[in-house]
């Protein structure tokens, strides 16, 4: 499947092929971090199809528990995630943070990683409460009630 995508800012647009069979869900503790969120979803990219249309991500080299180098790489200016890839190697295949591509409501999740720390509460999501959009902040009403 032919995606593309980019960074909030717009400096950096890619394009690539993928398999929507390899979307996956990633509960590591590292990728909580890293995403800002309770998991990430990422997708990997079919070999040698990963193209830049614009801009240069800035690189985080992280090493894994396992000794592993992989780049982490992001928009400098708006810290969009983009993708991952090994830092030593091979890199004909790298891995799209799914938030990022524009055809990301198609890209299902296949199978769930590290599910051993995933956040207890995940399994009660479709039970907490849903606004259509997020209500007027107010900093005298910290905590809401219904
Ligand atoms: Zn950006
Ligand atoms: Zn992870």
């Amino acid at each position: 499947m032919k995606i593309d995508g980019g960074c909030y800012c717009g400096r950096i647009r890619y394009e690539a092929e993928v398999d929507p069979a390899s979307v996956v869900i990633c509960h590591c503790a590292d990728c909580q971090t890293f995403s800002g969120s309770p998991f990430r979803t990422v997708v990997l990219t079919t070999p040698d199809t990963f193209r830049l249309l614009a801009g240069t991500p800035k690189v985080f080299v992280k090493t894994a528990e396992s000794g592993n180098r992989r780049q982490q790489t992001f928009c400098g200016e708006c810290a969009t995630p983009i993708y991952s890839a090994p830092a030593d190697g091979d890199t004909r295949v790298v891995v799209l943070r799914v938030g990022s591509i524009r055809q990301r409501a198609e890209l299902v999740p296949q199978d769930q990683y590290w599910f051993r720390s995933a956040q207890p509460w995940l399994a009660s999501l479709p039970t907490i409460s849903k606004q259509e959009k997020q209500p007027v902040f107010n900093p005298d009403r910290t905590v809401r009630h219904e």
